[in-house]
């Protein structure tokens, strides 16, 4: 089977050819890897084959895995984030890329505040208005900016999104599109600069990054299938030969 560096290369070369189609620096696209479900050993390999920042989507997985993992990772927040667990969240993460409500952010603030630190955040936008997805709606954006703008531990530095599944890439190109020109408006309106654009997973991320993505969240691309914590514990059907 192909190891993690062979899939890192591949990739990152992936990445490198979706910049060039569209005349970007490669340099100004983050590979960021998912690393839900997959135990701190993972992590460790990851970091050795040269990667840097990693995303986790539930809190109580990151407290107990973030400490067993090499100390030079930097993490981010993937996730829905309740109330209650913003305390840890804000202890654990370099930054928290799914704020969607004026309460969160609060939350975050104060708790950043209790830990003398700052936190990076991008602000989460529902752009396919699906209602299985978190996420502000596009006409709340302006409003939740300006509570996040105002928010003295929180540096809001761009917006993320998730597009609808689908099998054809080419079908999530509309909501990425739309993430850049909701930026592009919120940035026109308000003078913050706005850089960062964190779209597009496995199955997209070529499509995202020729539609202005700087953050692609990658994790069965790098990692492989993802199989539940628990069973892999008891049995990894890969490791019997
Ligand atoms: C799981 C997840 C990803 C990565 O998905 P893959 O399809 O495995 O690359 C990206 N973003 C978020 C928010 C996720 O929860």
């Amino acid at each position: 089977m192909e190891d993690f560096a062979g899939r890192l290369g591949r990739v990152l070369g992936q990445m490198g050819a979706a910049a060039a189609r569209s005349g970007r620096d490669p340099s100004s696209v983050r590979l960021l890897g998912v690393t839900k479900t997959r135990l701190p050993e993972e992590v460790a390999e990851a970091v050795r084959a040269g990667l840097e920042l990693f995303g986790e989507n539930k809190v109580q997985e990151a407290r107990a895995k973030i400490p067993l993992c090499p100390s030079s990772a930097e993490w981010h927040f993937i996730g829905h984030l309740q109330g209650n667990k913003a305390r840890h969240a804000a202890a654990l993460f370099a930054c928290v890329q799914t704020v969607d409500s004026p309460g969160i952010a609060l939350s975050l603030d104060h708790e950043a505040e209790k830990c003398g630190r700052n936190l990076e955040v991008l602000i989460e936008v529902n752009v396919s208005g699906e209602r299985s997805k978190f996420g502000v709606a596009p006409e709340g954006l302006p409003p939740l900016l300006e509570t996040v703008n105002g928010l003295a531990r929180l540096r809001l530095t761009g917006l993320m999104t998730m597009a609808p599944y689908a099998e054809d890439p080419e079908e999530a190109r509309p909501y990425f599109a739309r993430l850049r020109q909701l930026r592009d408006e919120a940035s026109a309106r308000t003078g913050l600069s706005l850089p960062e654009l964190s779209m597009g997973m496995s199955g997209d991320f070529g499509v995202a990054i020729e539609e202005g993505s700087t953050i692609v969240r990658i994790g069965t691309a790098l990692f492989g299938p993802r199989k539940s914590l628990v069973s892999r514990r008891v049995i990894d059907p890969l490791d019997s030969p």
